[in-house]
């Protein structure tokens, strides 16, 4: 039968990259093949995408999947072979290229207990800004001084051990206080329309003013109790906890300035703590001066 519109699929060859194998573990140059899903016009080509992605390893012939955003190029066959592997990753795999060096980086610094330590400490730190700042100034650890070494490794394990204890604190954050109560003065004013004079309530508007009224009254409540009491808890468990744990605040207030805000339904452990951080964040703020007295004067 023949059909003037319909869909159309095949694999489509990409170029070629330089990846590392997870079958023979070389960096090879590595043919990289999609699978491509679309529609034709009088077997015309109109509308086509890459949903799956595979590359052939040079080396040993064996097929894996990769990702072809990782890529900045991918050569063809006559280019990519005229390359040696280290330029080929250079114009292809730039990351890839980077990472390896890291590692060996790495290794040649693996008896310097002071980086490993400072490796270890960012390694627990959640991507972000802080993040990337210390790596990329772990990246330049043979090109410091001793006081920016010894600065490195102090800021380091300082946020190592903030991280440590806003993974231990977060779930002890006061979430649900004052939903109840902003429910409640929700109803209260959708009940207090009904007792208003019939004058007033066959007014243009009334019915949809108390509707949105009750809401955002109970919102208004709920917020402010949350915010009461997440401001009661800073103060009451979260700052002796923290003194407890001897944590730094200046560098847990950092943490909390560089977690991402929580995203609806996300599984993580530091949610409460990135919807309460701005709050939590002003309280310190305000409890600075004490907190430093007490810190300066457990340290003397
Ligand atoms: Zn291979």
């Amino acid at each position: 039968m023949f059909f003037i519109w319909g869909p159309q699929s095949g694999v489509r060859d990409l170029g070629v990259v330089a990846e590392l194998c997870p079958q023979c573990a070389y960096v090879m140059p590595c043919r990289v093949f999609g699978k491509v899903e679309g529609a034709h016009i009088f077997f015309i080509p109109v509308a086509s995408g890459v949903t799956e992605v595979a590359a052939i390893c040079s080396h040993c012939q064996k097929r894996f999947r990769c990702d072809i955003n990782r890529y900045k190029a991918m050569l063809s066959e006559f280019d990519a072979f005229s390359l040696t592997v280290d330029e080929l990753l250079d114009q292809t795999n730039p990351s890839l290229k980077a990472r390896i060096e890291w590692s060996r980086k790495c290794e040649e610094l693996g008896d310097d207990p002071r980086f490993t330590q400072t490796l270890r400490s960012v390694d627990e730190l959640r991507p972000g800004l802080l993040m990337t700042r210390l790596s990329k100034e772990l990246r330049r650890w043979d090109q410091l001084d001793e006081a920016q070494r010894a600065n490195l490794t102090r800021e380091s394990s300082e946020l190592a051990r903030a991280m440590k204890f806003a993974l231990s604190i977060s779930t002890q954050v006061p979430e649900n206080a004052g939903c109840a109560i902003g429910f409640l003065i929700c109803l209260a004013v959708w009940g207090a329309a009904f007792v208003v004079p019939a004058s007033i309530s066959k007014s243009n508007g009334f019915v949809l003013g108390a509707a949105l009224a009750g809401p955002l009254l109970g919102s208004v409540v709920y917020q402010f109790i949350v915010s009461h009491q997440v401001r009661q808890w800073t103060r009451e468990v979260l700052v002796p906890e923290g003194r407890k744990s001897g944590i730094s605040f200046q560098h847990f207030v950092s943490l909390l300035e560089d977690l991402s805000p929580a995203r609806t339904r996300s599984a993580d452990v530091l949610d409460p703590l990135k919807e309460y951080g701005q709050t939590i964040r002003e309280e310190l703020a305000t409890l600075e001066v004490s907190i430093d007295r007490h810190n300066s004067e457990s340290s003397s």
